[in-house]
């Protein structure tokens, strides 16, 4: 089945099972705009309708979303796909740069877009050097009727009938692209990762199946509800709060993002059941005094994903928030994204859990011997919820899965005796700095290409009060500043941080810092030996 008509339909027989169904599938807050799946669906399908007749979309056609979380980006989803089109995502914040790295990279032909993004949209689409007219550029502010020199959501929505896409054959469900979110993997710089129909569907099921086994559901006298501040553009926020709320009948209150005050009056005001968080917001969510100001008590379950939860943090949690449930989560975009989750009354805090249903791991060590159990290595998934591979990049598929169909993580981990996964390390090249990827490989890229740079490399390092990682740069410089003394290269590391910071959206900047070395450590195969660097820093930071 294809992802609409699978998340309508199961959404819709759900919501006819429940004891006091939800009034909205989707709600916004501060605006009071909702919808319920009913009105949800047949905004879709005129969405659907208007891109085919008004705007002459083609099948697999790529749309690209780039805008804050709202109503209108679930109608854009949802109505993309009802006209077989793919859908691709963009950080709305990000510089021109590199949106223009996602726009061409993913042949997107379409944008939808709020306006405050415009401008950044146009000059991403000149640097992209690619040829997309205003006209398919669609203004999706839900309070604009008309926009100069574009058409708005409400002008695309159509009446005339048009022909739903629907799934053919199982080989068209295998292939059949749904999604392109965009993520760098192992090593490199960000890539579309294609997510098939087959895919999300069955991560959506491999969910259901995770929260019936887990008997998330079974209080019926609870109305359940998700709150979604994460940002739409990760899987985490499109599949496991967006998807999974919508199939499973479960009303989804939206937030533009996450703010304290707006979260805590959402909890209160739609009784939120599950709270979906990453760590460095469950440790604003302790710390916060305003919390205390806020009847919190319908929180049942608070779900940490996209980054490691440690025990420490989680032992905090549960001192703070005496009745709520922790479920920690592990899974990659790659893998549409649910690997594991920990079961109910989890003891073995710090761990990831249990595989969804229909998946297989397996540990494998540097010269791909599978390992046993408890025994560390780089954990490898396979299942129906494993990407198709990475959109134009033939390489990078290659290296990610292999003959058997595992898709190579980069991730370290074991697994006990008992199943349980547990993600220690990093093999990969990943920063996460809250949750969001920073890719070193661009931000090496980048200060290569400054004039007092002659190597570098960039690492994550670990702030446990934040429960996050930050990048850092070392850098050495070129012969022209040979000799200079201490305080020159304190002002030129700053410079060049400065100067870095101005390129990249927010979470990539170089928060740790820019230090200046002799030498950049490396194998002598020439790998930047990064373990080394992390050490060096962990040690520091221990020491102070
Ligand atoms: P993304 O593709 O942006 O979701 O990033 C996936 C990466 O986030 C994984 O490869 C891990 O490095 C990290 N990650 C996600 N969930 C967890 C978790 N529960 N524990 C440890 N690391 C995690």
């Amino acid at each position: 089945m294809d992802v609409a008509t699978f998340l309508f339909e199961e959404g819709k027989r759900r919501t006819q099972l429940l004891p006091n169904p939800n009034t909205y599938a989707f709600y916004e807050e501060p605006t009071g705009y909702s919808e319920s799946i009913y009105t949800l669906e047949e905004k879709c399908k005129k969405l659907a309708s208007g891109l085919l007749n008004r705007l002459g979309l083609q099948h697999d056609q790529k749309v690209l979303i780039c805008s804050r979380n709202s109503l209108n980006y679930t109608i854009i989803m949802y109505g993309t796909l009802m006209a077989g089109g793919v859908v691709s995502f963009a950080n709305p914040e990000y510089t021109p740069r590199e949106l223009a790295h996602v726009i061409s990279d993913s042949d997107s032909q379409y944008i939808f877009a709020q306006t405050a993004f415009l401008g950044t949209i146009k000059e991403a689409i000149k640097i992209a050097k690619v040829d997309i007219p205003n006209k398919n550029i669609v203004i999706i502010d839900e309070k604009l009727r008309s926009f100069n020199g574009h058409m708005t959501i409400h002008e695309l929505y159509c009446d005339l009938p048009f022909k739903r896409f629907e799934i053919a054959s199982v080989e068209e469900q295998e292939n059949k692209l749904a999604f392109i979110p965009y993520s760098s993997g192992t090593t490199g710089l960000s890539k579309g990762v294609m997510l098939t129909h087959r895919n999300i569907v069955s991560n959506v099921i491999q969910n259901q199946v995770l929260g019936a086994a887990n008997r998330w559901y079974s209080d019926k006298s609870v109305t359940h509800r998700f709150l979604a501040v994460l940002p739409f553009y990760h899987i985490y926020a499109t599949v496991i709060i967006l998807a999974q709320g919508l199939a499973t009948g479960i009303g989804v209150v939206i937030c533009e993002k996450f703010d304290m005050k707006l979260y805590l009056e959402c909890v209160q005001k739609h009784k939120i059941t599950f709270a979906h968080l990453v760590p460095p917001l469950l440790i604003r969510l302790i710390n916060d005094p305003l919390v205390d100001q806020y009847d919190v008590s319908s929180i049942r379950f608070m779900k940490s994903a996209a980054a490691p939860l440690y025990k420490d943090l989680i032992e905090l949690i549960y001192k703070k928030f005496t009745t709520v449930e922790i479920i920690q989560l592990y899974g990659v975009t790659e893998s549409s994204p649910s690997v594991c989750a920990t079961p109910r009354n989890n003891k073995d805090f710090g761990s990831s859990g249990f595989l969804t249903a229909n998946q297989v791991v397996k540990i494998i060590d540097d010269d791909n011997k599978e390992l046993d159990y408890n025994q560390v290595g780089e954990v490898c998934i396979k299942g129906p919820n494993i990407m198709k591979g990475y959109w134009k990049n033939p390489e990078a598929t290659k290296s990610a899965l292999d003959s058997e169909g595992f898709l190579h993580t980069g991730d370290i981990g074991f697994v006990n005796k008992d199943g349980q996964l547990s993600i220690v390390d990093r093999k990969k090249e990943l920063i996460k700095y809250k949750g969001f990827q920073v890719p070193p490989a661009e931000l090496e890229s980048l200060l290569l290409a400054h004039p007092s740079v002659a190597d570098c490399a960039v690492i994550g390092v670990y702030l446990e009060e934040q429960a996050t990682e930050i990048p850092k740069a070392f850098i050495t410089l070129r012969s022209q500043h040979a000799g200079i003394s201490e305080s020159e290269k304190q002002k030129l590391a700053g410079d060049i941080r400065t100067w870095i910071d101005s390129k990249v959206v927010s979470y990539k900047k170089i928060r740790g810092g820019v230090e200046i070395l002799d030498v950049i450590p490396k194998s002598a195969a020439g790998k930047i030996l990064r373990r080394l660097l992390r050490d060096r820093e962990n040690e520091k930071l221990k020491n102070k």
